[in-house]
């Protein structure tokens, strides 16, 4: 039987920087990446919006985010210089009811004392900043005019795999269907029937990785939440408003520029989830939903056409809708890298830097992220971000 001293089940951005900043921080045991579909056409990662911000409402998240910032300053150092995954510094806008404002504030507040440049606006400033855009219901916007913005989430994350492979990281192309547990995880059984002996198995498997803990008898609340994204054209759209924000209506609608193009998206209620976890687009939400909420939110989306489409699936955390970073408190050599709910591309680096450190040093170095671990699901004590889009 082969041994593996790290196996990491699932080679998305969480599992590719796991592996990355495990060599970084010197781990020289042996690392396999299994991954069950190795063109990722289904991985959240290679299906996001890739945006990234500072408008968090927890230290934590700011601080995960800000690591992937600095990893983005830093591509060309880290992964040589023809590395670009085509970073717009076009910011957040955040918009509020007059009920939202001291949410919006006290985020604010937290956020610049980590940093951050959030700036709030109201009536007349919103106005002149974003004339494209009707505020009728809003009392004000936070902004994030530096550090925050979009960029390719597929190429990030194959730079980052690659740089793992080229620093003698093993992918293998085969699902983990089975996890056998003696007090800590021993060995993984593979699709193709191999079974492998593993001294540490990190849960990176995205959306399957509540499916992937229960092969381990592990309860983790982790499955697909289905999102629709939609690519429309709008010949009217001002040229501004092409250099604009990723703006988030307080309906739920969310829309960013995308080359002559804008992608829109929705955040539905719990009541409204999708129930089929396929990859169908189900087009009726645009006609009777997205599409009446940005034409009144932004008047010129009144005449779109809808030039493309595709369906995600959200790594979706239903306890507290934020990432759970860290081991099992019982299986200690199981990591999770999971649940982030929307913000996971941007935290892929940190959290796959996190559980290098925890594996390699058996603690946190750069980030303490105590607050995130498994343990709050046994405590059931949610930790809530109240910034999810
Ligand atoms: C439409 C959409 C928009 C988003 N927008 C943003 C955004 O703007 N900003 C942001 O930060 N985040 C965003 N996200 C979320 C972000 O993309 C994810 O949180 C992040 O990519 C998760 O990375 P991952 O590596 O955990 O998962 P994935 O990228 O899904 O990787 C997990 C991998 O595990 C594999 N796998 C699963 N089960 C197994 C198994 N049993 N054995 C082997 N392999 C397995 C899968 O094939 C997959 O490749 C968005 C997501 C979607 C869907």
């Amino acid at each position: 039987m082969t041994h593996i001293d790290v196996a990491i089940a699932g080679g998305g951005i969480v599992g590719s920087s796991t592996a990355y900043y495990l060599r970084k921080n010197g781990f020289t045991g042996s690392i396999a990446i299994f991954e069950q579909d190795t063109t990722f056409r289904h991985s959240c990662s290679a299906l996001s919006w890739g945006g990234i911000r500072q408008q968090f409402s927890t230290p934590e998240n700011i601080r995960l985010s800000q690591f992937g910032l600095q990893l983005i300053r830093n591509l060309k150092q880290e992964f040589g210089a023809g590395a670009d995954i085509g970073f717009k510094e076009q910011g957040y806008l955040v918009l509020a009811t007059e009920r939202g404002v001291p949410v919006l504030e006290e985020n604010r507040q937290l956020q610049v004392s980590m940093g951050a440049d959030t700036e709030i606006y109201t009536g007349d400033e919103l106005a002149r900043r974003f004339p494209w855009i009707n505020f009728e219901g809003i009392a004000a916007g936070s902004f994030g005019p530096r550090n925050e913005g979009w960029f390719d989430p597929y190429s990030l994350m194959t730079l980052v795999r690659k740089a793992a492979m080229a620093r003698d990281v093993k992918l293998v192309p085969h699902a983990v269907t089975g996890v056998k547990v003696n007090g800590k995880v021993s060995a993984v059984t593979l699709a193709n029937g191999e079974e492998c002996s593993v001294g540490a198995l990190v849960n990176a498997a995205g959306a399957g990785a509540g499916a992937l803990a229960a092969m381990a008898g592990i309860d983790l609340p982790v499955s697909p939440a289905k999102r629709y994204v939609y690519v429309v054209d709008c010949p009217a759209a001002p040229e501004e408003m092409r250099k604009g924000p990723l703006t988030f209506d307080v309906t739920g609608e969310y829309f960013r520029p995308e080359g002559r193009n804008f992608i829109w998206g929705f955040t539905p209620t719990e009541d409204e989830e999708p129930a089929v976890k396929d990859w169908l687009m189900d087009e009726s939400w645009f006609e009777e939903k997205v599409w009446p909420a940005l034409a009144a939110r932004v008047p010129v989306f009144e005449a779109v056409k809808m030039v493309g489409n595709w369906v995600g699936h959200y790594d979706y955390n239903w306890f507290d809708h934020n990432g759970i970073i860290g081991r099992h408190p019982q299986v200690s050599n199981f990591y999770f890298g999971n649940g982030f709910s929307g913000h996971g591309i941007q935290q892929g680096p940190a959290t796959g830097n996190a559980i290098a450190e925890l594996i390699i040093h058996g603690g946190f170095r750069t980030i303490d992220l105590a607050r995130m671990g498994y343990e709050r699901l046994q405590r059931q004590e949610p930790l809530f971000e109240k910034n999810i889009f």
